[in-house]
């Protein structure tokens, strides 16, 4: 026998509908590409992703198809999340960061049939396209232009497939184990992989992730996503955004410290989101304009480790709150936030300083163990080190078009980090388990040694790499960046480690360069550093 509630499928058309219907006035901000603000609202977000769906359909566009975009986070970039789900296709986010041979290994892996580009990626879609077997239509995100339609052959311009369709399209009823949207893994190892999330994950990861110990936004926010919509689904901003109908930003192509400070201080962002990379630009550029960023309150930061030095430096300079989040894209990305419990009321602003210092801990609706590497369960006691598994609600259960299931036996997912867990359910990554150091069968945190080298006022930045040894296997080597107009030495980053690490676990060797390759989603590529640095030790 069942409950005798009502059921209504988890939809992505559903919290479109209610921001339109509940929160229709309220403001969206969106930086165009060619740098222009055009200001729109949830009510005009909503009947445009309408209309969209409505000419995807007059297209042949079938549901279950695959609709790419290869786009910054802007307003049309938000219809066609809404309209393309709304319509029970699938919004496939593409990274415009990745190698040409990387885009077309994706596209045709994903048989996309529509492409959405932002202007500055329509001649990568001209060069490329001899190359894409499956894409049907190719659609500028903008109006009729001459120099597109030039430049890429029977392009449909997105303003005028709009302008064609009536307001009178309704949201179709669909299953909400229908897939969504697509995104794809950056392929750090081997190809990449596309996780397909559905209605359903999409919707209870909005709600599980906004607690109010989690993102926790309201109506009552202004929501700046630096993090763009093709990383993860920009950890879920434009569904929580739309379920709870606050005012969004949508920062455009530039994403420099001073963009940013703009933004925020013209248009009264209250809580922003991204990675660590981003924040210590922001950092450098509010200490140069002089601006407090008085409206900000909090910042999410996730994606990679965030250096510890940060933390004080948002709260005593800018009374800004920074929490820490971890996830992937096989997470949707939401798997731990930090925030703190009521037990911590009493402790000293240093000790929940160092609490808040790790990834913190699961929202309901997933759940995290470690595990050694022939699968036994390790303690939870904040020191046992492990590989971290994670199952729930809106994690990855088997690749796209892969066949088989990405998980354990038990039916976990394998995070590929390393980890800690305490008795409270604290989490702190220790490493990627392919970045830790392996020193004569001791492991070294590379992340550990990161945010030494970083809290050092005269560094900018810095990673720590594996480099091959003769006695110890591995060694920890640190290639830093120093500040601008700062001089320091080897000596003196060396010295910086005495008694905050064991003397075994500092470093061999640091060298500075003038910067570290980032990836695509802004994080710095170790294996390139590996690859260029990894035998330093071997030599003389
Ligand atoms: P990739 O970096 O492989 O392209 P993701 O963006 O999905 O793909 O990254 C997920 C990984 O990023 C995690 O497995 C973890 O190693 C790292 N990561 C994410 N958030 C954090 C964090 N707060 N601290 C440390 N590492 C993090």
């Amino acid at each position: 026998m069942n409950g005798t509630m009502m059921e209504q499928p988890l939809t992505i058309s559903s919290l479109i509908a209610h921001a339109a219907r509940y929160h229709g006035a309220t403001e969206i901000v969106s930086v165009e590409s060619n740098g222009e603000t055009v200001i729109t609202n949830w009510r005009e977000v909503e009947a445009n992703a309408r209309r969209l769906a409505s000419a995807l359909e007059r297209l042949g566009v079938q549901k279950g198809d695959r609709c790419g975009t290869i786009a910054w986070n802007n307003r049309r970039h938000l219809e066609i999340y809404f309209g393309v789900a709304g319509a029970g296709m699938v919004c496939h986010t593409i990274n415009p960061r990745l190698f040409p041979e990387q885009l077309i290994y994706i596209i045709n892996h994903a048989q996309d049939q529509v492409l959405f580009l932002d202007r500055m990626f329509v001649p990568a879609a001209a060069k490329l396209r001899a190359h894409l077997q499956s894409v049907k239509h190719f659609v500028y995100m903008g109006p009729r232009d001459a120099e597109v339609a030039a430049e890429l052959d029977g392009v449909l311009f997105y303003d005028e497939l709009l302008a064609a369709e009536p307001d009178s399209y309704q949201w179709p009823e669909l299953d909400e184990r229908m897939p969504s949207s697509l995104c794809y893994t950056s392929g750090t190892t081997g190809n990449p992989k596309g996780v397909q999330y559905s209605h359903r994950s999409t919707v209870l990861h909005s709600i599980g992730g906004n607690q109010p110990d989690g993102l926790a936004l309201s109506a009552k926010d202004t929501v700046l996503a630096v993090v763009p919509m093709f990383h993860a689904n920009a950890w879920g901003t434009p569904y929580v955004a739309a379920g709870v109908g606050c005012k969004f930003v949508l920062p455009g192509p530039r994403l420099d410290g001073e963009s940013l400070v703009r933004l925020i201080d013209t248009h009264r962002v209250t809580i922003a989101l991204g990675v660590p990379t981003i924040w210590m630009m922001l950092l450098g550029a509010l200490e140069k304009t002089g601006s407090k960023a008085e409206s900000l309150k909090r910042t999410v930061v996730g994606g990679s480790a965030l250096p510890t030095s940060m933390i004080p430096k948002f709260r005593d300079l800018y009374g800004v709150d920074l929490i820490h989040a971890w996830g992937m894209t096989e997470t949707s990305p939401l798997g731990t936030l930090n925030q703190l419990l009521q037990k911590h009321d009493s402790l000293s602003d240093a000790e929940k300083g160092k609490l808040r210092e790790g990834q913190g801990r699961p929202p309901y609706g997933v759940e995290l163990r470690l595990v050694d590497d022939a699968g036994n369960r390790l303690p939870e006691d904040g020191k046992t080190q492990g590989n971290l598994q994670i199952r729930g609600h809106w994690i990855v259960d088997s690749y796209f078009n892969a066949g088989k299931s990405a998980l354990t036996e038990d039916g976990w997912f394998d995070t590929g980090d390393v980890a800690t867990i305490d008795a409270d359910g604290y989490m702190i990554i220790r490493d990627r388990s392919k970045d830790i150091i392996k020193s004569g069968g001791e492991w070294i945190s590379t992340v550990e040694l990161e945010d030494i080298a970083i809290s050092h006022p005269k560094i900018a930045n810095a990673a720590a790499i594996a480099a091959r040894h003769p006695k110890w296997d591995e060694r920890p080597v640190v290639i830093a960046v120093r500040a601008s107009g700062q001089d320091v030495s080897r000596e003196d980053i060396l010295a910086h480690y005495q008694g905050k690490v064991a003397s075994w676990q500092v470093p061999d060797e640091v060298i500075f360069v003038e910067e570290l390759p980032l990836g695509a989603t802004g994080k710095v590529l170790k294996n390139k550093l590996r690859e260029q640095y990894g035998e330093v030790l071997l030599k003389g």
